[in-house]
């Protein structure tokens, strides 16, 4: 049965994964809180990448840059006047959106003759962009004039009140700024980041100067970034702050192949995806940027996408950024940011590639994946790897000293060696269902042949089967049935 976004949407509430921000407020758009089992997952998988990316990898350093800084790191990047999204709003009921978010989602549900009609029939827009949009579906890089045309000619509603009644294409800039300082008339403007990469090229002389890293290598990031994003709905996918991992990887282009290196990327990036958090490979693919979706700068760019419910979208994105973002910052910091090559002598100004994705994005496609609906539960089949706790341990009754005691002796056994959680509330059945649906692996049950003979019944998440262990192999057994899953 094909995964629906309410559901994903209704169990992650339900079960405390992710809750709308601000919410006895009446809410606050595009923000989420994260609840006591949707915070274990987001560190499971933060936790994955950071392992997998940076501690593995002999070649990757870590950082952990600021949040706010200097608006002349955004000046260089460009964020300050390039980041200029065009936004529109609905005169019928007020909804604001941005109109490349609005276009995409509608062209990506219309079939290959409609859309091919109506975009060549837009003869005012250059014919390589009009291949790009009929082949992609994507609408990046184009203009004011160029959007409304696309709203026009598709005549595309409101996706709330459905009407076609859009205001004029306004840009705006995604960056959040921050007033520094107290008094007023004193402040000095600076910015949230809009993204980690910065971080990493304005450090890179202090990595290169208080380390042993040598090129090529990658300095790594994870943490928060901030964009005042406008689009509403699909819960964590678009949100206006969000945790991103990113790495740059600087090599000199004259001693390493980029389209290698941009290759061997891929390749991490996609085993990441489907070993280490158990995606379905069907369910991914890669896309590569036409020319003129890519950034002027960038000599490839390829998006890994996931089928989301609402259809393939970008999760991570990988781009080969030649030395462009080191060369801005050369020039307006005036500094030198030059690496000299130890052999030869010359000096050298780094090429990167950077891997870049959002790590709630991760946790929004690993909860779709795992999603199973069937008449008679629901089911999370999370990766152990992932499940936010690996056992439960329940007393049969909860109101049978013996049991209670002798299960939480269990309990305090296991979280030795796991993430356990402990239930008593409810019939077995319903305490059943709900680790079901919160992804636990396995249960265990503490029951009156537990005081005779030491034995428990240990019930499989995925095939539900039960099995009798006694208690000082419980553990072990555990281990190895995870294990086995991984
Ligand atoms: P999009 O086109 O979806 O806005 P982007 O191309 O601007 O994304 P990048 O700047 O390349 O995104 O950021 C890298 C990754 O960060 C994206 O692939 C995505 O996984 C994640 N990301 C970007 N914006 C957001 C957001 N507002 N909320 C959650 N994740 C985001």
């Amino acid at each position: 049965m094909k995964v629906e976004m309410n559901d994903i949407v209704a169990i992650a509430k339900r079960r405390g994964f992710i809750y709308p921000g601000s919410e006895i407020y009446g809410g606050l758009a595009n923000t989420y809180d994260y609840g006591p089992v949707g915070t274990e997952l987001l560190r499971n998988i933060k936790n994955l990448w950071w392992e997998y990316f940076v501690q593995r990898r002999d070649d990757v350093v870590g950082l952990d840059a600021s949040l706010i800084s200097h608006q002349a790191v955004w000046n260089a990047s460009g964020h300050t006047s390039g980041f200029a999204d065009a936004l529109i709003d609905c005169k019928n009921c007020q909804l604001r959106m941005r109109a490349d978010h609005l276009i995409e989602d509608y062209i990506t549900l219309l079939n290959d003759q409609n859309l091919e009609t109506g975009i060549q029939n837009l003869t005012s827009i250059h014919h390589d962009k009009r291949f790009s949009i009929i082949k992609t579906r994507k609408v990046e890089g184009l203009s004011s004039e160029e959007i409304t045309l696309i709203l026009q000619k598709f005549k595309i509603p409101c996706p709330k009140c459905s009407e076609h009644a859009w205001t004029e294409v306004r840009k705006f800039n995604l960056l959040f700024p921050v007033n520094m300082g107290i008094v007023e008339g004193d402040q000095s403007l600076a910015y949230l980041r809009g993204e980690t990469a910065q971080g990493m090229f304005i450090n890179f002389k202090n990595v290169m100067d208080s380390t042993r890293v040598k090129l090529p290598f990658g300095i790594a990031q994870l943490g928060k970034s901030f964009r005042n994003e406008i689009t509403p709905g699909n819960s964590v996918f678009r949100t206006l702050e969000f945790e991103q991992g990113e790495i740059e990887y600087f090599f000199d282009p004259e001693k390493s192949n980029w389209e290698e290196l941009f290759e061997n990327w891929k390749v991490t990036m996609w085993s990441f995806a489907t070993e280490v958090l158990g995606v379905k490979a069907e369910n991914l693919r890669w896309r590569e940027h036409t020319d003129d979706e890519r950034s002027f700068y960038s000599k490839r760019t390829e998006d890994m996408e996931y089928q989301f419910p609402f259809g393939f979208k970008e999760l991570w994105g990988l781009a080969y950024r030649t030395d462009y973002d080191l060369s801005q910052h050369e020039q307006h910091s005036k500094k030198d940011l030059k690496v000299v090559d130890s052999q030869s002598g010359t000096k050298v100004l780094p090429h990167v590639i950077e891997p870049a994705v959002g790590i709630n994005r991760l946790l929004l496609m690993v909860m779709c994946d795992a999603y199973e609906k069937t008449e008679k539960r629901t089911v999370l089949k999370l990766h152990p790897r992932l499940a936010p706790f690996k056992v439960a341990v329940f007393p049969l009754l909860s109101n049978k000293e013996e049991l209670v005691g002798k299960a939480r002796k269990v309990y305090d056994d296991l979280k030795k060696h796991f993430t356990v959680a402990f239930d008593d509330r409810g019939n077995i059945g319903k305490r059943y269902l709900y680790q079901d649906e919160i992804g636990t692996p396995f249960c265990v049950t503490i029951d009156f042949d537990t005081l005779e003979d030491d034995t428990v019944t240990v019930r499989d998440r995925d095939s539900m089967e039960q099995k009798r262990i006694v208690i000082k192999d419980l553990s072990s057994y555990l281990t190895s049935q995870i294990n086995e899953k991984m």
